[in-house]
């Protein structure tokens, strides 16, 4: 695994997280703050879990999948929908019973979900990764109300964050050997891409770009396996600010709490050797700060 020095680069206002829940999940993803539950969930892919934190108690409570989980969204009828192994699947947030929505790879081994968020039209986006990460095997899919699933993006390598702009007419997106985030035109009304730019590029000393938000500025929010942190970018590509976390491997990251000022980031202990790294002892877990901006509430699945 990556080893990178962290350096905030000269003149850029660097921020500390902290510790909020010491899970020590295996690869900890995809966080999503739940406004109405006043609750955080968040994935452990390789744990095969959903979570539902409560940050205020620190009461973690774990809901087991049975299959690498990429990512998971609020349903606007209640309770999430899940992009998993097999493809996307709805999930009751009581009881954690699992219900097959619509399938996506599921007779092809090599692949897996990974990241995903939901659209400004209700419409759920996650791509897929081979396991072993070979290249170009990957698609990103967009799963719709009516749970058609369509390919909006074929042979990307580590289908990964994503979010949209504050106007809704632009997607960002980031395929992690690229080493940018893209910026895609969005058409609404049919919910397709098109027009790829890049818009941010990563240096080589930062680490690999991994999940993403925008916050209420439209100002995006990088984590950065590899690269202990979460890097904030102006939308011409500019490094605004920079959040140290005290794990190598931050992998996602998301506004939260009751005014949506927290920022949460899941991190990862993947190819730690069983006994862990005595310099990171807490990866894997969560953790958070308050970095002077607000997010936005995350969209809802509308299917
Ligand atoms: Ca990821």
């Amino acid at each position: 695994m990556s080893r990178l020095l962290h350096e905030s680069p000269a003149g850029v206002p660097t921020l500390q997280a902290e510790l909020l829940l010491d899970a020590r999940a295996r690869l900890g993803e995809g966080p999503v703050w739940d406004a109405a539950e006043g609750c955080l969930w968040w994935v452990d892919i390789l744990g095969e879990s959903v979570h539902r934190t409560d940050p205020g108690s620190g009461r973690d409570r774990v809901f087991t999948v049975g299959q690498m989980i990429g990512a998971a969204a609020l349903r606007a009828s209640g309770g999430l929908v899940l992009a998993v192994q097999e493809g996307f699947l709805a999930m009751d947030a009581s009881t954690g019973d699992l219900e097959m929505l619509a399938p996506v790879e599921k007779d092809n081994p090599v692949t897996r979900m990974n990241d995903g968020k939901v659209d400004p039209t209700g419409r759920f986006w996650a791509g897929t990764t081979a396991i072993d990460h070979r290249p170009g095997a990957g698609t990103l899919y967009r799963l719709d109300p009516d749970h058609g699933v369509t390919p909006a993006l074929t042979q990307v390598t580590i289908s990964n964050g994503l979010d949209w702009s504050v106007d809704g007419r632009t997607m960002y997106y980031i395929d992690t050997p690229t080493r940018r985030v893209d910026r895609f035109r969005f058409e609404a009304s049919t919910g397709t891409i098109s027009d790829p730019q890049p818009a941010v590029s990563i240096r080589a000393e930062a680490g690999d770009p991994d999940g993403m938000t925008l916050d209420a500025e439209g100002f995006l929010w990088v984590a950065l396996w590899g690269g202990w942190g979460v890097e904030r970018y102006a939308p011409d590509g500019r490094l605004d600010r920079r959040v140290e976390v005290p794990v190598a491997q931050a992998s996602s990251c998301a506004f939260g709490g009751p005014d949506l000022d927290l920022l949460f980031i899941t991190t990862a202990r993947k190819d730690f050797p069983p006994e862990g790294f005595p310099d990171q002892p807490n990866a894997g877990s969560l953790f958070a700060c308050r970095p002077g901006v607000r997010g936005r509430a995350p969209f809802r699945y509308a299917g």
